[in-house]
């Protein structure tokens, strides 16, 4: 039997994590979890939902600090909220595209990157526009860099007493334009083989700054640092463009599974990068 607890603060939440040294699951849409639990892969003794604790469910925005989105708030909330759509409209696209209707009323994005699947369709996007999570135990509370969020597959850097309380996304560059673009070889509504996060500021027609993260391919998001800065004060011609798809796609190691080979993954990448920074570099004219 699964003893699941609700409790009324996150200073209790946070109690009860500690108290169970590791026994208890935090729950929030119960989405991922449930799948485990049907397939009895996994049988909580010990669940502390987070259903009750008030102020979960906020999408709050304000100039200084940007985007806040609570740990209960579900895709759907975030993709069709008027601020999301206006602020930040890549993130709205982006999370339209996760699973489907049901999984996005129940699932919420804090739960999509806790659960660790490295096919998330936010986390690459969340990398690149610069998004922290709010960790908190009963020792304090920190900000993870969304970079630095995942470790592994299913594995990410929070501590087995802490629970994720909020996602916080600064505000735009000024001038700047993100972007997602995913790949799925079977239907439009299952997991992403590839997804591609980027922006890009332009100066004077030439790449002033751009970060891009490749995700669903690796065990872990992959961001290209190096080959972005070697782009940095060109035009993104077609030819530059192709150039930096190859060099990054030659970087990666992608798993192979049923989705594709490795040649051919690395092959989507090169074709997917190359799309998304042609796209973000006509609109950015
Ligand atoms: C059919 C299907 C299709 C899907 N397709 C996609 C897709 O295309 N793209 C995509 O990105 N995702 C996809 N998903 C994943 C889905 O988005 C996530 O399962 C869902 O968002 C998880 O959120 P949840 O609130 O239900 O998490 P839960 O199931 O409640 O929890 C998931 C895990 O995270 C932990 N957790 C949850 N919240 C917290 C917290 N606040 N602090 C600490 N730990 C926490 C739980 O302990 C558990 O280990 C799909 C899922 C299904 C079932």
């Amino acid at each position: 039997m699964t003893n699941i607890q609700f409790p009324p603060s996150l200073d209790e939440a946070c109690k009860l994590l500690s108290q169970s040294a590791g026994a208890a699951r935090i729950i929030a849409g119960g989405v991922a979890l449930m799948v485990l639990v049907r397939h009895q892969l996994f049988s909580p003794d010990h669940l502390i939902s987070l259903k009750q604790i008030a102020g979960l469910d906020q999408i709050r925005f304000d100039e200084k600090n940007g985007l806040t989105i609570g740990a209960l708030v579900t895709h759907h909330r975030v993709e069709t909220s008027p601020v999301v759509k206006e602020r930040y409209p890549a993130l709205a696209q982006c999370l339209h595209h996760v699973g489907n209707l049901r999984v996005r009323n129940m699932g919420t994005v804090v739960g999509d990157l806790c659960q660790g699947d490295n096919h998330s369709d936010p986390a690459p996007l969340l990398g690149v526009l610069g998004a922290r999570i709010k960790a908190q135990s009963v020792r304090g509370e920190r900000f993870i860099p969304m970079e630095e969020f995942h470790l592994d597959i299913y594995e990410t850097a929070l501590k087995e007493d802490e629970i994720a309380t909020e996602i916080v996304i600064p505000p735009s560059l000024p001038g700047a334009r993100s972007g997602y673009l995913r790949f799925s070889g079977n239907s439009p509504t299952d997991w992403p083989c590839l997804g591609v996060a980027a922006i890009l500021v332009k100066e004077d027609g030439r790449c002033k700054e751009m970060k891009i993260s490749l995700g669903s391919l690796t065990p872990v998001p992959v961001g290209f640092k190096e080959e972005a800065e070697a782009i940095r004060g060109k035009k993104l011609t077609p030819a530059v463009a192709k150039k930096f798809a190859r060099a990054c796609a030659a970087r990666i190691d992608p798993i192979p599974d049923s989705r594709g080979s490795e040649w051919y993954k690395r092959r989507i990448a090169e074709v997917y990068i190359t799309r998304i920074i042609e796209r973000l570099n006509r609109e950015n004219d």
